[in-house]
């Protein structure tokens, strides 16, 4: 991976389609089916919560956290391979070709260890330059630690700003409202819609990844040939 261009995508929402639970709120309900009453009712409160859209950033990763505190770790990798099979064949080789013209990396505000059993099991993950989110890591009792490293839409767009040293073209993709500021900062913004035609968001919007990803190797052979550096 040595390439002066830069995809960057969301997680949940754009690189499978949410239905009708995201990766974190799926994970919080299979924990719920093997605990106490206790847990059960503070995870589907969470989980309420959380798809009524009352919770942002912060407010969220706090109760996140503490409900993972002893959560298995081959039960939080299943609910990224499980999520895996929602990307068909031919999305996985669109991506896989996307590869080849630009760096691929993940900004979310969902969990790391999700993202890259995902990733892993789709077959992309040494294809991803880099994931930040937030990541569980297990003590030798079993107990967890959560390190958040982007805790809402602001942050992903200072990380989108920052990776502007390293890459003369970026390209950032998502699908929801916390994706706007990365969106923004990025060279083009593009929005993955999996279930219907809807523009909701003032950047082009795809239904495929295929064409999504089309649509990006297009961009960057363009931005290729008009810098400066270009062979001509
Ligand atoms: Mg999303």
């Amino acid at each position: 991976m040595n390439n002066d261009a830069l995809v960057i995508f969301d997680f949940d929402g754009t690189l499978y389609p949410i239905d009708p639970y995201d990766s974190e709120q799926a994970l919080l309900l299979a924990m719920a089916q093997d605990n106490n009453l206790w847990f059960r009712l503070r995870a589907h409160r969470l989980v309420s919560q959380d798809m009524k859209g009352q919770l942002v950033g912060r407010a969220f990763h706090h109760r996140y956290a503490s409900l993972l505190k002893h959560a298995d770790k081959a039960m939080v990798e299943h609910i990224g391979n499980t999520l895996a099979r929602h990307l068909k064949s031919e999305d996985r080789a669109a991506l896989l070709s996307l590869a080849e013209h630009a760096d691929l990396g993940i900004l979310s505000c969902g969990t790391e260890n999700i993202i890259e059993a995902f990733l892993q099991e789709a077959g992309l993950l040494q294809h991803f330059s880099f994931i930040s989110a937030k990541r569980l890591y297990w003590d030798a009792q079993g107990s967890t630690r959560m390190v958040v490293s982007i805790d809402g839409p602001d942050a992903k767009a200072q990380a989108t700003n920052a990776l502007r040293s390293t890459y003369s073209t970026i390209i950032a993709v998502g699908d929801g409202p916390t994706d706007l500021p990365m969106l923004k900062a990025a060279d083009l913004g593009l929005v993955m819609n999996w279930k219907t035609n809807a523009k909701t968001y003032p950047f082009p919007t795809f239904t495929s990844l295929e064409e999504l990803c089309s649509c990006c190797v297009a961009h960057l052979v363009k931005a290729k040939e008009a810098s400066p550096t270009a062979k001509r």
